[in-house]
């Protein structure tokens, strides 16, 4: 079984490591918080406490980290992984980050002589531990190959998305129509409920009719229609509201960068950050019904 680095052992890292581990896969995994890599452990890995240890050996390193300035340093800062992989390591970086980050970070490995795919994830934490994620890959055809096997462990739909980037590019891309979605499901939510119309025989004929979209039938905002949406617990993530800003400030940064035209987006982020600067970050993203409402 192939050796496995693994780095970030948060709360969707942490259910991807077990899952190669329990998949058989030798797998030595860090985190800067030890009581992760101690959880980890439980699931049959090995802890490690420092990357140079991770890597040791590896052929793969994987890593699910914060942003793009983690992955930057944890792959090509003094002590990093670059520092201490052997030759040709395949480098797998899972993390959400900006286009631009991870095209960079791709160069710089191609530069030093080891393959790179950027492999961001749709799916939260319950798919995470599940095994059942979207990846989203960008990289070299030969690269995506290598990585594939492992991705097929941690999840249920893999998609090769083209060169460097396009993982992200593809992430982003599509959480900006989410957000967007979700603001316009939760208006019309809103306008049907305020004109005598209830949430339940709005859903009905908007479900089969030509308003459907995945933000009404998997995860509707108004309570009641979708028993397993966050609506119905008072909007607990699930996929908080803080995450999906994140994720639609990367994506205006991108689009910035592109000259792209992206209102309804930039509208959304503005939308989303009143929601996260009102202290309600960690609502999920469907607890924007709530400000809509004009309850926040
Ligand atoms: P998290 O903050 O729970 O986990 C990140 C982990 O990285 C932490 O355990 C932290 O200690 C570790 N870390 C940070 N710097 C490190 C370093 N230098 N060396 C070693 N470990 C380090 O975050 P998360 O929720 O697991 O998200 C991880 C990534 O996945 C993010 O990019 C996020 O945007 C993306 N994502 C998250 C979700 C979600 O629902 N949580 C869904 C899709 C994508």
């Amino acid at each position: 079984m192939t050796k496995i680095a693994f780095i970030g052992l948060g709360n969707m890292g942490s259910g991807m490591c077990c899952n190669l581990a329990k998949a058989g896969h030798d797998v030595c995994a860090f985190d800067l918080n030890p009581e992760a890599v101690a959880q980890v452990e439980a699931a049959g890995a090995t802890g490690a406490t420092s990357v140079a240890e991770a890597v040791s050996g590896a052929k793969i390193v994987v890593s699910m980290l914060p942003a793009g300035k983690h992955v930057m340093s944890v792959y090509f800062g003094e002590d990093g992984v670059a520092a201490h992989a052997a030759p040709g390591t395949l480098f797998l970086d899972c993390s959400t980050v900006a286009v631009e980050d991870a095209r960079q970070a791709a160069a710089q490995a191609t530069e030093a002589g080891f393959p790179m795919v950027d492999a961001p994830v749709s799916g939260g934490t319950a798919a995470a531990d599940a095994g059942t994620l979207t990846f989203m890959v960008g990289g070299p055809e030969a690269a995506f190959a290598q990585a594939k096997p492992l991705l097929e462990i941690m999840g249920k739909n893999v998609f090769h998305a083209g060169a460097s980037g396009n993982g992200q590019v593809a992430k982003i891309a599509n959480n900006m129509l989410l957000g967007i979605s979700m603001i316009g499901t939760c208006e019309a939510f809103n306008l049907a409920e305020k004109l005598g119309l209830d949430a339940q025989t709005f859903f009905d004929i908007s479900s089969t009719a030509s308003g459907q979209c995945w933000s009404m039938t998997s995860y509707c905002p108004a309570p009641g229609p979708v028993p397993t949406a966050p609506s119905n617990r008072d909007y607990q993530p699930g996929f908080a509201a803080a995450m999906m800003l994140k994720d639609l400030r990367l994506a205006m940064g991108a689009a910035d960068g592109a000259d792209a035209n992206t209102p309804l987006g930039r509208h959304a982020a503005e939308i989303y950050t009143r929601l996260d600067e009102s202290g309600h970050g960690g609502l999920d993203f469907s607890g924007v019904m709530k400000q809509i409402q004009g309850e926040l």
